[in-house]
């Protein structure tokens, strides 16, 4: 189909059943099937997915998709395929494939059944395959989770630094960059390593209004606060990030000990086990897990009502994605951080056997931590700026929802001892 015979809402609703686009969606679609390379910044649960999905399902020739996650690729892939009654239009090509296998996709590509061709990063670089892809018809090129390419970034991955040149063999195509990294120096990296500086970008805001952010100090009492807060909260669902498994075990026990339901989620309790605590969650067998960052990747429940971070996380990044789990329905979602300084020191301490341009990197982060933590500055305002985001703080949407707006500080402190 030409580009511009395309009803965009009608292959909508066909493939995916939805009569709207979500947010900038529509622009984007169509700037990938005007054949433009394309920059996408959408938090995490925004739609990307569509953006270059719906494309690759009506434009001539197969879309290659790099995503840096086998199971997410596999979701994917089924996820389309129960969409058509044609099994082939939706691939994965990886190195678990037998020879018969890779000749079927092979040739759906070829006979041009295939639409969209999941690859992981390395697969891509196989010699085997770039030659073949070369030779067929291909409409564009999706990375997504494209901040891999970033240092920068939260989840760099070397293998995705050879993407532009492997993408060069692969002919003219248009190249799509997605990601729910926000902040300007990630941004700038992806745009320059993937040569599109000429690249069309849409960047969705990534304030979340219904989200209440908060900071206390760590003291000796943190567990007893927190067992106070979660009775407050009393029959809700909520998550309690911890830096080590030990912790969450702990965490996990004190909370149990004083009859709160709750499960503890890291990587080290087998995948048995991890999956039955999740289930419990979801299923609202439980009312909290505490886990460590393993757990939260996809996780879809959309009544979270409170986020605590026992420790402090490494990047405002990762604060910004843990966090953004509370409130998914829009409705409320309350953001606990507890912050001391030992914590950050103990966070460089880890960093330390690390290579050196590491560690610069993995420092500058935490300064940025410490400075949200301690800041007296509407703490939605400081997470947007560092997303690169101009936050009205005084009638912007959400403008009330944190503890330093609610409770200034009192400039007058010292003046008040002078007072006394
Ligand atoms: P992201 O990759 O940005 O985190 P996804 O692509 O996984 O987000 O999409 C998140 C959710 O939004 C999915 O459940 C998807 O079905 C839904 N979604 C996407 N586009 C639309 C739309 N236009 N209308 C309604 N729901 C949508
Ligand atoms: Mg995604």
């Amino acid at each position: 189909m030409k580009s511009t015979e395309i009803d965009l809402h009608k292959e909508l609703k066909k493939y995916f059943g939805f009569n709207k686009f979500k947010g900038l969606q529509e622009g984007v679609v169509k700037s990938i099937i005007t054949g433009q390379n394309t920059f996408v910044i959408m938090p995490t649960g925004g739609g990307k997915s569509l953006c270059y999905q719906l494309p690759a399902l009506v434009l001539d020739g197969t879309a290659i998709v790099v995503s840096p996650l086998i199971a997410l690729m596999k979701n994917q892939v089924d996820a389309i395929r129960s969409l058509s009654s044609e099994q082939g239009i939706a691939h994965v090509l990886n190195s678990s494939l037998t020879k018969t296998e890779v000749n079927q996709v092979k040739s759906d590509i070829t006979n041009g059944i295939t639409k969209l061709l999941y690859v992981a990063p390395e697969s891509l670089t196989k010699e085997e395959y770039v030659t073949f892809l070369r030779g067929v018809k291909l409409s564009f090129v999706a990375i997504d989770e494209a901040h891999c390419i970033s240092e920068w970034g939260h989840d760099f991955r070397p293998e995705y630094r050879n993407l532009r040149s492997i993408i060069k063999q692969l002919g003219d195509v248009p190249v799509i960059g997605l990601t729910a990294t926000a902040t300007p120096k990630v941004q700038e990296d992806i745009l320059k390593n993937l040569d599109m500086s000429d690249a069309n970008v849409f960047k969705a805001s990534f304030n979340r209004p219904n989200l209440y952010y908060e900071v206390r100090p760590k003291a000796k009492t943190v567990e007893s606060d927190i067992i106070r807060f979660i009775r407050q909260h009393k029959g809700k669902s909520g998550v309690i990030y911890c830096l080590s498994r030990k912790k969450v075990e702990e965490i996990a026990q004190v909370l149990q000990v004083n009859g709160i339901s709750a499960v503890p989620y890291h990587a080290g309790l087998d995948a048995k086990t991890r999956a039955k605590h999740q289930d419990m969650f979801l299923m609202e067998d439980v009312d909290v897990v505490v886990a460590t960052i393993a757990f939260g990747m996809g996780i879809d429940k959309p009544d979270v009502r409170f986020v605590i971070h026992h420790d402090i996380p490494k990047s405002l990044e990762s604060y910004y994605q843990e966090t953004g789990r509370a409130g998914r329905d829009g409705g409320e979602g309350h953001c606990l951080a507890y912050y001391s300084y030992k914590d950050i020191e103990k966070l460089e301490k880890f960093m330390s056997g690390k290579p050196v341009a590491e560690q610069e990197i993995g420092f500058a982060l935490l300064q940025e931590v410490v400075a949200y933590a301690e800041t007296s500055m509407s703490r939605r305002k400081f997470l947007l700026h560092y997303f690169g985001e101009e936050f009205d703080d005084v009638n912007g949407e959400g403008a009330d929802m944190d503890d330093n707006v609610r409770n200034p500080k009192k400039k007058s402190e010292a003046k008040d001892q002078v007072v006394i």
